[in-house]
């Protein structure tokens, strides 16, 4: 289903939820459509499983001829493993650090990406959408190597990809987060596995808080709304052991244990 996260007389943006639920070895995503006089942008559509809902979803809004980018994150399969659909079924350009401009071809049938990636440096930028613009955040290992945020200054909407993530499905991956509190057990593990260390994380904060941010919307799970839950994520992310931190001797030892096939 489709939520509107914002909208006025020129501008929506609109999350997808569950668009995989037929599969439920599939992790809960959501995708990103944000329009701006009549031209738009999909941010993290997806693979297979969401291609078709979203694609017959956004035609509600404008016709495929009109979306000028496809703007991913990073190059998960999750975010892009449907590039091909999209590159054949629209005039859209890929968006992508330039870590990933040579990887994501691997995506796609030979040379359909040709002319059509628009290759983002690690100090990301300015994008221009319609009449406004989406900042391109440099959100490097959180948890991919080349790894952007997306910040939309009209909704003051930070999509934040694999950060903020909070693992649950259904109608309590669209209800707003506003305490942050009881989400806890539901991200921990995952930020202690994917975030990269501790370091990335405190540098991410120190440059987050500058931003005037109404919402927090992850790749999955539910969206982090309102001043109180954004600064208390702020100080969960800004001390939390993650990722390298938490890896030492014990954890690169020879294999003994048998996988059972
Ligand atoms: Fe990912």
């Amino acid at each position: 289903m489709s939520i509107e996260l914002y909208r006025d007389a020129n501008h929506a943006c609109l999350m997808f939820t569950d668009l995989v639920e037929e599969d439920e070895q599939a992790v809960q995503s959501n995708q990103f459509l944000i329009v701006d006089h009549g031209t738009g942008a999909v941010i993290d559509p997806g693979g297979n499983l969401a291609f078709n809902t979203l694609l017959l979803t956004m035609s509600k809004y404008f016709p495929p001829q009109k979306l000028s980018y496809i703007v991913a994150s990073h190059a998960d399969p999750d975010i892009i493993a449907a590039l091909d659909r999209w590159l054949t079924s629209t005039p859209a350009k890929l968006v992508i650090s330039t870590i990933w401009e040579r990887f994501a071809p691997h995506f796609t049938k030979v040379g359909k990406t040709t002319g059509r990636v628009i290759a983002v440096p690690d100090a990301g930028g300015k994008l221009p959408l319609g009449m406004s613009e989406l900042w391109l955040v440099p959100a490097h290992f959180m948890h991919a190597e080349g790894n952007f945020h997306f910040y939309d200054p009209i909704s003051r909407i930070l999509f934040t990809g694999d950060l903020g993530v909070s693992m649950m499905s259904g109608r309590q991956a669209q209800t707003p987060i506003t305490r942050l509190a009881p989400h806890i057990p539901l991200m921990e593990g995952f930020h202690r596995r994917y975030m990269a260390s501790g370091k990335i994380l405190r540098l991410w904060v120190k440059m987050a808080r500058r931003l005037d941010i109404e919402m927090l919307v992850p790749q999955h799970g539910a969206p982090i709304v309102g001043q109180t839950a954004i600064n208390e994520f702020f100080d969960w992310i800004d001390t939390l052991s993650c990722g390298i931190d938490l890896f030492d001797e014990r954890d690169y030892q020879l294999p003994t244990a048998r996988i059972s096939p």
